[in-house]
């Protein structure tokens, strides 16, 4: 979401919501004191329903509202759905990210992430999260998800998911895709865009940065960035109460795919509850991993 077009919708909301916001402010700074989890995908209802503390009930529900609305936007808006090229390198978007010589651009706000090892034989198997960003020479070849969507995976990906995608249907279950590749340039822009939201509200740039890196992900960070990811559906936590989530939740390894961020495993990934968000990483280390009940990361620390 555009920062201004943010700026004009805030002032025109009423009284109350001035109050809100005010109370918003309040509960994200006790928020940040709790240590909460990181969104991957900028929904942070998953955290706030699992009960962080340090905020009365009313300003709670505030943060879940306004920090959902905005995120969701800012999420949808970032998907490539549209983008006509079938083929896309890395090369031009890759201003916020470090090479062996340079530091991170938030490296101020205590963000020092080791560089993605992503030349391993099992490309499936690339960790990508707050502490491994994509090279900056990281470029990713890309192919519709399913047919006529217009979203795009990586091309050794999409085909997997066009196959789960068919099968699901015939069974009634559509699983629309939302959000695949995302390209590191807009991730750096709606990341920007956040930080300046927060440095509007008062804060200083390390404190924005960190807050907004709870909402987004910083550029290079995310598993969209590398075209192994796909939301679908719903960017809504109750999207777990869904057919199409059930479905998923027993059949998406059988085509390679994990539900990446766990409810019970949010100490380790460090990201909130998705269930919208599926990874691919190969039928056979899927199964495995749904088998162990690990998630990725404890999975290649075995
Ligand atoms: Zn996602």
């Amino acid at each position: 979401m555009d920062y201004i077009e943010h700026s004009v919708k805030v002032e025109k909301r009423s009284r109350r919501i001035k109050f809100a916001a005010a109370a918003a402010m309040l509960a994200v700074a006790a928020l940040i004191a709790a240590g909460v989890f990181w969104g991957g995908d900028g929904n942070r209802s998953g955290a706030d329903r699992e009960g962080t503390t340090g905020a009365g009930e009313a300003g709670k529900s505030e943060v879940t509202a306004e920090i959902s609305y905005d995120s969701q936007i800012g999420e949808l808006s970032e998907s490539e759905s549209k983008s006509s090229a079938s083929k896309t390198t890395g090369r031009e978007e890759s201003a916020a990210l470090p090479t062996e010589e340079t530091t991170y651009a938030y490296a101020y706000a205590g963000f020092s992430p080791a560089i993605a090892n992503v030349d391993i034989d099992e490309w499936w198997l690339i960790l990508v999260n707050r502490d491994n960003i994509l090279p900056d020479d990281f470029s990713v070849s890309l192919a519709e998800a399913a047919p006529g969507t217009g979203v795009n995976l990586d091309e050794r990906v999409a085909p997997h998911y066009a196959k789960m995608y068919s099968a699901a249907l015939s069974k009634g279950i559509k699983l629309t895709p939302l959000s695949g590749h995302r390209r590191i340039s807009t991730q750096k822009k709606n990341f920007e865009n956040k930080i300046l939201y927060y440095r509007n509200m008062g804060y200083g740039k390390a404190e924005a940065t960190q807050l907004a890196a709870k909402i987004i992900l910083p550029p290079g960070t995310s598993e969209h960035n590398a075209g192994l990811a796909m939301d679908i559906c719903s960017l809504d936590v109750s999207f777990e109460k869904s057919n199409e989530f059930k479905w998923l939740s027993e059949n998406a390894a059988d085509y390679g795919f994990i539900l990446r961020y766990p409810k019970d495993k949010t100490d380790i990934t460090k990201i909130t509850y998705e269930p919208w968000h599926w990874r691919y990483v190969g039928v056979k280390d899927a199964k495995k991993i749904k088998a162990l009940g690990v998630c990725l990361e404890e999975y290649l620390d075995m």
